[in-house]
């Protein structure tokens, strides 16, 4: 297919923002679990305190007096705390000009921060050339920003955040309510049938064998998918989701990544399973269907 210029200037200016978004997004992948620890630590304490359990001076809490969210402190090197400059920010770029050192100190840079940055403007280019300027390609440009962060910060810590599955869930309710995608009635059965269909087999799983397979977190990010394409098409996204997790966790045992025993969480299968389902359900749906 050729590009018409318009689409081309489009696809180019929303690749280029999704590589700036990229840089937001890692902040928000590192600092939203802290910003949950950290809440958390502080009304544990408060909660042992104000029942008596403790004694304010026996509680020894780390330092949290600075204001500490998405916006302050500015970043800096974990390491030697050098202030990171604007143009040792540039997405992708910075990485490659510093060589995926800190200039100061000379302690390494996770790959991972230019390639979130490059996924996310490979995702938004995508979006722009596949669904061109509507709104239900803003919608889904929010929507892969959520995913994207899940999909880390579940890897990082095992932890679906609810401000996030929830943001994910109204979203695919309003674009329902405004048109966009499917009735609002497929919407919340959608969004039922996610939920507790996991919710079933996390508690099939708990009493047949006393161990807890996923968390509540998979579920409502689920409800949330449910909630975009309706009940039928989440059967094609388990599927995606169980294949991927296959796929990628025997690739990581035979590449050593991954040990024996040790196990990936759920949440991040979802959210790709989620996506690819969402973009090319009629693909994957003929492919299903083919042989019948
Ligand atoms: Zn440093």
């Amino acid at each position: 297919m050729v590009l018409s210029g318009e689409l081309f200037l489009f696809t180019l200016t929303v690749a280029l923002l999704g590589f700036l978004i990229g840089s937001f997004l890692n902040v928000v992948i590192h600092r939203i679990p802290m910003m949950m620890f950290r809440e958390w630590t502080t009304e544990a304490s408060q909660f042992l305190i104000e029942k008596g359990y403790v004694s304010e001076s026996a509680l020894t809490i780390p330092e949290q007096k600075n204001a500490y969210n998405l916006v302050v402190p500015n970043s800096a090197c974990p390491v030697c705390n050098h202030q990171i400059r604007w143009y040792e920010n540039i997405p992708i770029l910075s990485y490659l000009w510093l060589r995926g050192k800190c200039s100061d100190c000379k302690t390494p840079i996770s790959i991972r921060y230019p390639l979130v940055e490059l996924l996310t403007g490979i995702v938004f280019g995508y979006t722009a050339y596949r669904f061109g300027l509507t709104p239900l390609t803003g919608f889904l440009l929010v929507l892969s920003c959520l995913l994207i962060a899940m999909t880390f910060i579940d890897i990082d810590h095992k932890l679906l955040p609810d401000s996030l599955t929830y943001m994910a869930l109204w979203l695919g309710i309003v674009a329902s309510l405004a048109g966009l995608t499917i009735p609002l009635e497929q919407a919340i059965i959608g969004t039922m049938a996610g939920y507790l269909s996991l919710w079933s087999v996390y508690w099939g799983f708990k009493l047949l064998t006393g161990k807890e397979g996923m968390g509540y977190g998979d579920f409502k990010l689920l409800a949330a998918f449910g909630a975009w394409l309706g009940w039928e098409p989440l059967i094609v996204l388990i599927l995606m989701a169980s294949l991927s997790g296959v796929i990628l966790s025997v690739t990581l045992m035979a590449t050593k990544v991954l040990k024996r025993g040790e196990s990936i969480p759920f949440g991040p299968y979802l959210a790709i399973g989620g996506w690819i389902t969402l973009y090319f359900q009629d693909t994957l749906v003929a492919w299903v269907l083919a042989p019948y």
